[in-house]
């Protein structure tokens, strides 16, 4: 099993230790497992990204998990020549988290994620960041689909005996959500590594549950759906929000839950962005089931 570490990428992701990398050894003499360099992605959004990035890393490195450093386009006015300075170096981190929904990056930038993604480079799409870039057509492959106009993209919803339905483009509604509210998320395949342990189904904070989404559609494997009641302008059926896509030799995780930062950070999101992103990075997940999850929660 190949794990991308970051700064030692490519390295096997058990039983290596690289002593350098780490703060110490474990209290019984045992060597820590090594950590996972993350690159959180931000800078422009239609939500509170300043809030909900420093939220998150703080919550991926009380896992002990993850190191993580976060990179900030320039803001949506500013200049092109401020653009220059952005050049992500994608290939250092064992996986990026896009927690950005804004101006196009530049074509070179975009050439390196895609570079970096289909070389087994790790991608997690986090909320808005399903809504970016609908006319780079990568991206909208790595991600499978998201927030798009009904025209853009074929619609996958999972109906009530579970089997998956696909709507053809121009059909159907286009992506939306109606106000936020708890709403209960129901896991499709507890054989994943990110999802294995889980219970079948359990209760998420009051939260956005998008509907509607577009895309391409190629090797979408849905984790979990949930609901979308007609009492909250639903389209009453269940509409997936955390799914898996292979890009290349890459692994692409995204979920669109987390609205704000109480949603982002609770345990029935969290356990989605650090066990997604350290699936997208190694294949294999080592992180626990956090405890409000075990047992089951209804
Ligand atoms: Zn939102």
């Amino acid at each position: 099993m190949r794990c991308n570490l970051g700064l030692v990428m490519p390295a096997l992701c058990a039983g290596v230790v690289i002593v350098w990398a780490l703060p110490g050894f474990g209290a019984d003499g045992s060597a820590a497992p090594a950590k996972i360099g993350v690159l959180i992605i931000d800078g422009q959004n239609n939500h509170k990204w300043s809030a909900t990035t420093p939220a998150i890393k703080v919550m991926l490195e009380k896992t002990g998990r993850f190191t993580v450093d976060v990179a900030t386009t320039p803001g949506r006015k500013a200049p092109a020549e401020a653009w220059v300075k952005f050049r992500p170096e994608f290939g250092k981190y064992g996986a990026i988290f896009l927690n950005y929904y804004g101006k196009s990056w530049p074509a070179e930038v975009n050439e390196s994620f895609e570079r970096y993604v289909r070389g087994g480079g790790g991608v997690v799409f986090y909320h808005a960041a399903a809504a970016s870039f609908p006319a780079w057509k990568e991206f909208n492959l790595m991600m499978g689909m998201g927030w798009r106009k009904a025209s853009q993209g074929m619609r996958l919803t999972v109906d009530d005996k579970g089997r998956e339905v696909r709507t053809p483009a121009g059909e159907g509604p286009g992506s939306g959500h109606g106000p936020r509210y708890p709403f209960e998320v129901v896991v499709r395949d507890s054989e994943h590594p990110v999802t294995r342990g889980l219970p079948t189904k359990f209760m998420h904070v009051a939260d956005e549950l998008w509907q509607g989404l577009r895309g391409p559609l190629k090797g979408m494997h849905i984790l979990a759906t949930a609901f979308a009641d007609k009492k909250f302008r639903g389209t009453g059926t269940n509409e997936p929000l955390v799914w898996t896509v292979p890009y290349g030799k890459g692994r692409v995780f995204v979920t669109v839950l987390g609205h704000d930062v109480a949603a982002a950070t609770a345990p029935t999101s969290a356990v989605f962005i650090a066990r997604g992103l350290e699936w997208s990075a190694c294949g294999k997940v080592t992180l626990p089931v956090p405890k409000e999850l075990v047992g089951g929660s209804k």
